[in-house]
């Protein structure tokens, strides 16, 4: 029996698939009664705890009060117990290192009893603390190999859950990640430290407006996730797929998106009941999935949770992006969930809906009903001006990659520069700040506001009207979205420079109107006077109009914002001294802990063009070349056989076809010699300038030749599943 063709295998897949296979409905179990239970969750804790132990736990995780270590072994029992009834073995800390994956290593609750027999073990001390042998993740130099051990430290805020394997199930801790010296390697940690720090400041400020919370001021995040969708049997047939997750090659299709009949589409069957299945697993785990379509692009999609606790949110879309990957198999669909798998048509994203409050106070970038509450509401906006006017390099930093490198400025994405989307109305009402006009604001605009009593303070629109989806950060009513990141990142470095920009910015307004209170101001023009300032330094990063236009590039670096437009020319704005003063002077990280972030992310960079560009060469050298050849091959036979029968043979092709492998095979060797020549350079910082101006360049000369290619060799001499097949066959 011949083997069967990726197309073949596809198309198979494709026409037998039922949708019903597998076997579940929601009137054997409601969704209510499913959500969240595989999650050892403040309902399992109130029922099995001692009152005093849960009470204790409770303080840690709602009001951020330190764990008290005594209540260790008890909690881990109850929930050993809890997870062993339900079909537990093992058990594992969860932890997040610089690598922006998720890490785990799963050990037994079983222990040899010395007679043979074994006996269920966890103790305080296994959940508290586990060792993991760090030696493998990145540490930027760190850690040397010789003192390699790292440990793992419970994160008592994000709850622990059950993971439900085909025929495993595994209790998962959520934790940090360490070197045994107390050395930060993971993304959790500098989160959690952040966030910290928003709290402490942010409650002067409340302090000064006389709010007080018995909460902590926490950030939310909402993470709207995209991605792809393809046939897995097509990505056997494509190493770029599956080793880089995107196509490096890959010529344009007849259709693309250019029909805007992709989004919010009726979603295909497959698709449809492979969500289904995705979003049961993770109601089990307690993530609030809510929303579901089909985005702009042909195969792409988006899943969006309900906002949570930024550490949880992340810790949950984690989670997501895990059960997206392994779902799609059992539906025989390879999840993509690189930032830009197809060019030609637009990538992914990961949406980062960012508010900070708590559940007294709501969310404080909610202008709210009273004057005082808007009051308080421009002084939270104006700390976010001021944050991405002084720190939008670092933002900036957040996000790049050599994945995300894609998207952004390329006009399906926000551009590389910073600035913030805050509606003409809320811009109007800022602006007269400046100008002193505070009356002419007021009375100029007056329908769309609310009424407002304060004498200084003029009236606040609720809604910022126009969503404006080119901005990279963008006022949304009671919240700001931030649309850079990339759909594989973690988000949490993001979370963490936010939370680090605005404690900054908060702390400089309770400086500021303390200051001014006390030189004898009411607090009304100390505010006026903080909105001010933060107007007359600051607007420069405020943009409400076209993002992707060239006109605001320009405009842009006229107003002196960064315009970074690769991750190399990024990442380094971690090492700046603005940046490490940040961070040190925050508690979050030290200046070794940063130095190593910034060189970890360029040796990652330079790691994914180094495998893009030896992926470049192997396809086009096995699969591009020798298909080109067989189709010369068959070109000159039939020349000559014509010539034999005197006729007068197309030798056009033939040249054109052989003048595509000359060009190939240069190309490729080109690429080479410039892969070579790059890893002689000796710093990171160098070598990924070099990756970036001459690596990427390279390689897209080979494939514009390829892409040429497939445009005139025949179908079934050419391996690779084209655009059309992998975009459109569902
Ligand atoms: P859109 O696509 O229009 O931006 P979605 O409904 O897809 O809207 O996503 C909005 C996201 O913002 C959701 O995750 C939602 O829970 C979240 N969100 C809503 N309010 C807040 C808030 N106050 N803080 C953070 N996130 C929020
Ligand atoms: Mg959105």
């Amino acid at each position: 029996m011949s083997k069967m063709s990726a197309r073949q295998s596809a198309i198979q897949a494709i026409t037998t698939y039922n949708p019903d296979s597998t076997g579940f409905s929601y009137r054997d179990v409601k969704p209510t009664e499913l959500f969240g239970c595989n999650v050892f969750n403040d309902k399992v804790m109130r029922e099995r705890l001692p009152k005093a132990v849960y009470r204790s736990l409770v303080k840690t995780i709602r009001y951020g009060e330190t764990l008290d270590p005594a209540i260790a072994d008890t909690v881990a029992a109850v929930m050993k117990d809890w997870a062993i009834e339900h079909g537990a073995t093992h058990y594992t800390h969860i932890f997040y290192p610089l690598t922006g994956q998720t890490a785990e290593k799963h050990d037994t609750f079983l222990k040899p009893d010395g007679s043979g027999g074994v006996i269920a073990e966890f103790s305080g001390s296994m959940l508290i603390r586990g060792e993991a042998d760090g030696s493998s993740f990145p540490s930027g130099g760190l850690r040397s190999t010789f003192e390699a051990r790292g440990y793992t430290a419970w994160d008592v805020t994000s709850p622990a859950y059950l993971q439900e394997g085909p025929n495993c199930i595994v209790l998962c801790i959520p934790t940090m990640f360490l070197s045994w010296t107390g050395v930060v390697l993971d993304k959790k940690t500098p989160m959690l430290r952040s966030g910290q720090a928003l709290n402490h400041e942010a409650r002067r400020v409340l302090d000064l407006f006389n709010v007080h919370t018995e909460l902590p001021v926490v950030a939310y995040a909402g993470l709207e996730q995209e991605y792809f969708l393809i046939d897995n049997n097509y990505t056997f047939a494509r190493e770029d797929l599956l080793v880089a997750g995107r196509t490096l090659f890959g010529a344009r299709p007849a259709k693309g998106q250019e029909f805007s009949d992709q989004y919010f589409g009726v979603i295909p069957q497959r698709v449809l009941s492979f969500m289904m299945e995705t979003e049961r697993y993770l109601y089990k785990l307690g993530v609030p999935v809510s929303t579901r379509h089909n985005e702009v692009a042909p195969g792409q999609y988006e899943i969006a949770p309900f906002f949570e606790q930024a550490n949880v949110a992340v810790d949950h879309n984690h989670m997501i992006m895990a059960a997206l990957r392994n779902v799609a198999k059992r539906h025989g669909l390879k999840c993509l969930l690189h930032e830009k798998p197809f060019n030609c048509i637009n990538g992914s994203g990961k949406h980062l809906n960012y508010s900070v409050g708590n559940a007294e106070l709501g969310s404080l970038f909610d202008p709210g009903d009273t004057p005082h509450a808007n009051a308080k509401f421009l002084v939270f906006v104006c700390a976010l001006v001021r944050a991405v006017h002084k720190y939008g390099g670092l933002l900036r930093a957040t996000v790049a990659s050599a994945s995300n490198d894609h998207r952004l400025g390329a006009n399906e994405a926000p551009p590389a520069i910073m600035s913030i989307f805050l509606g003409d109305q809320l811009t109007e009402v800022l602006a007269a700040f400046r100008s002193g006009h505070l009356e002419q604001a007021q009375s100029g605009t007056k329908k769309t506001m609310m009424d407002l009593g304060v004498d200084t303070l003029p009236n606040l629109p609720r809604d910022p009207g126009d969503r404006n989806r080119t901005s990279p950060i963008a006022f949304v009513g009671n919240r700001f979205e931030f649309r850079a990141l990339g759909s594989s990142q973690s988000a949490a470095d993001s979370i963490t420079a936010l939370n680090a920009v605005m404690a900054d910015s908060l702390g400089f307004a309770a400086d500021w109107l303390e200051r001014e209170i006390k030189e004898g101001k009411s607090f009304n023009d100390a505010l006026q006077s903080f909105i001010t300032h933060v107007m007359e330094e600051h607007s420069a990063v405020i943009f409400n109009g076209d993002g992707y236009s060239e006109v605001w590039q320009k405009e842009a670096v006229r107003r002196g914002l960064p315009d970074l437009h690769s991750a190399p020319e990024a990442i380094p704005v971690l090492e700046s001294p603005e940046v490490m003063d940040l961070y040190v002077r925050l508690g979050i990280m030290n200046q070794a802990e940063v130095k190593a972030r910034a060189e970890i992310y360029l040796e990652q960079y330079c790691k994914t063009i180094n495998t893009e560009a030896a992926l470049t060469m192997r396809i086009a050298r096995t699969k591009i070349f020798p298909a080109g050849l067989s189709y010369l091959n068959q070109l000159a036979s039939a020349a000559q056989a014509l010539r034999s029968l005197n006729r007068e043979a197309e030798t056009e092709t033939l040249d054109q076809v052989n003048n595509g492998l000359v060009q190939l095979k240069k190309h490729t060797d080109e690429l080479e010699g410039i892969v070579s020549s790059v890893a002689g350079e000796e710093s990171f910082e160098k070598r990924a300038a070099r990756c970036c101006q001459e690596i990427l360049p390279a390689m897209a000369r080979v494939r514009e030749t390829a892409d040429g290619l497939e445009g005139i060799i025949p179908e079934d001499l050419w391996s690779l599943p084209t655009y059309q097949e992998m975009l459109f066959n569902k």
